[in-house]
């Protein structure tokens, strides 16, 4: 809106200068016309002197605000790590505290012989003693990732590149981190340096006549199960002490299991034991291991201890305040970190499996509620909601968090420590996820 005024205004003032030009050869006699070349020469030499005193000023001004920026470094830069395979890599910045940064992606400059390299600038920063750098990585997509104190107080941390078709740069709190995602041209495992062009296949396909969903790779061949918090992180804790940790680790074990039965695709875990990893780690490997489908196993918990029942999510923004909490407490942020990353999320959606991920929430929540209720009538089936989840940020596949019970609720406490209860859970999200990959199949055959 206020843009639009102001074009309007600059068009009109145009529009009143051009009109001006116009009427003065017509008014003017050649004195008049002398007279007016002596004012001009006057009015030019005002401007000049204006514009010196100006330019002065500014370079005073210039000065005076380089000051604050020699301030003491606030954070310093703890850890620098990657995840990757050939066609995307995962760069994570580790921070002491919440920093200002910004990036920029540089050409090659053959003359100081420097690949193109992308720059991340955190102010008010220092290295830490204890950071290992520089990080070669060399997995055709970055050569390597160093740091160096550019200025007193600015970091800057280069990815120096050797091809990559598109990069995305995002912070995560609380601890503040800084995540580059770089995807490169998809390449065949085995391709070596061959363009994209020749990965399409031009000949006929074999005789054994696979189904349009296997020649466009459509097949789920690798799912990626994510039991949530584990190690240092309980997750919720039920009136009883019963950890979410441990359960959704059982559950995670049990999916493992029958999903490599029901599908016959490979099924990765995140953790299988009783480990510590990060969330942004969580979405690395999904990414890495090239999953057709992630899914992230969770129990709710509520301040209302009457609160039950199973509800399933995918990434997305919202404006519910209880997802928004509940997205708050499974990224361990504060509520009010929450703002931040609905904002960032606004860029980073665009390339999310958005429609997918929600058709898959919705066919496991159904089939899990369903299945729940046959042995247990009572169980809630809260539905399919959106919320902005770290473990879903950036993830290539459709991807879904599931909230199997409340562990905050005394008797679906009991139940969740119940393997008959935990049989159900399994049963449910399997049948949903058999569910999901026939309808995939069957769609484009
Ligand atoms: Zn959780």
């Amino acid at each position: 809106m206020r843009k639009d005024s102001r074009k309007d205004t600059v068009d009109s003032r145009q529009k009143a200068i051009s009109n001006f030009d116009f009427r003065i050869p017509n008014l003017k006699s050649q004195i008049a016309n002398r007279k007016s070349q002596l004012f001009l020469l006057l009015t030019a030499y005002c401007l000049l002197l204006t514009f010196f005193l100006a330019a002065s000023n500014s370079n005073a001004a210039k000065i005076s605000r380089a000051q604050p920026a020699q301030k003491k470094a606030s954070v310093k830069v703890i850890n620098i790590k990657y995840w990757s395979n050939p066609n995307y890599t995962r760069v994570v910045i580790s921070l002491s505290g919440d920093a200002k940064f910004s990036h920029r992606l540089l050409k090659e400059d053959p003359k100081i012989e420097k690949p193109r390299r992308l720059h991340i600038d955190i102010n008010r920063a220092s290295l830490s003693p204890s950071l290992k750098q520089p990080i070669p990585i060399n997995d055709g997509l970055l050569k390597m990732a160093r740091a160096g104190q550019y200025s007193k107080a600015v970091v800057r941390v280069v990815l120096d590149i050797e091809s990559i078709e598109d990069y995305k740069v995002f912070p995560l709190a609380e601890p503040f981190r800084i995540v580059v995602d770089v995807t490169g041209k998809k390449r065949l495992a085995v391709s070596g340096q061959r363009s994209a062009k020749e990965e399409i296949p031009t000949i006929a396909p074999p005789p054994a006549k696979p189904s349009l969903a296997q020649q466009l790779g459509l097949k789920i061949k690798r799912i990626v199960i994510d039991a949530g918090h584990g190690g240092k992180d309980s997750g919720a804790v039920g009136k009883n002490g019963l950890k979410e940790k441990d359960v959704v680790l059982k559950i995670a074990k049990g999916l493992k299991e029958t999903l490599s039965k029901e599908t016959g695709a490979e099924i990765v875990m995140t953790r299988a034991d009783d480990t510590f990893i990060p969330l942004e780690e969580r979405t690395a490997i999904a990414n890495t291991k090239e999953a057709d489908i992630f899914i992230s196993v969770h129990a709710n918990a509520s301040f209302n201890r009457k609160a039950s029942g199973v509800e399933t999510y995918f990434l997305n923004l919202t404006n519910d305040e209880t997802a928004i909490r509940l997205a708050a407490r499974e990224n361990a942020v504060s509520t009010k970190k929450m703002s931040d990353l609905q904002f960032i999320l606004n860029d980073l959606m665009k390339t999310a499996k958005t429609n997918e991920s929600s058709r898959l929430a919705a066919v496991v929540q159904e089939s899990l509620v369903s299945t729940l209720r046959a042995k247990y009538s009572d169980v809630r089936g809260n539905g399919v909601k959106g919320a902005p989840f770290y473990v879903l940020v950036g993830t290539h596949m459709p991807s879904i968090l599931v909230e199997v019970s409340f562990i905050s609720n005394s008797r679906e406490e009991v139940r969740l420590s119940e393997n008959a209860y935990i049989h159900e859970i399994i049963n449910g999200i399997t049948h949903g996820i058999k569910g999901y990959v026939k309808e995939m199949e069957v769609a484009v055959e």
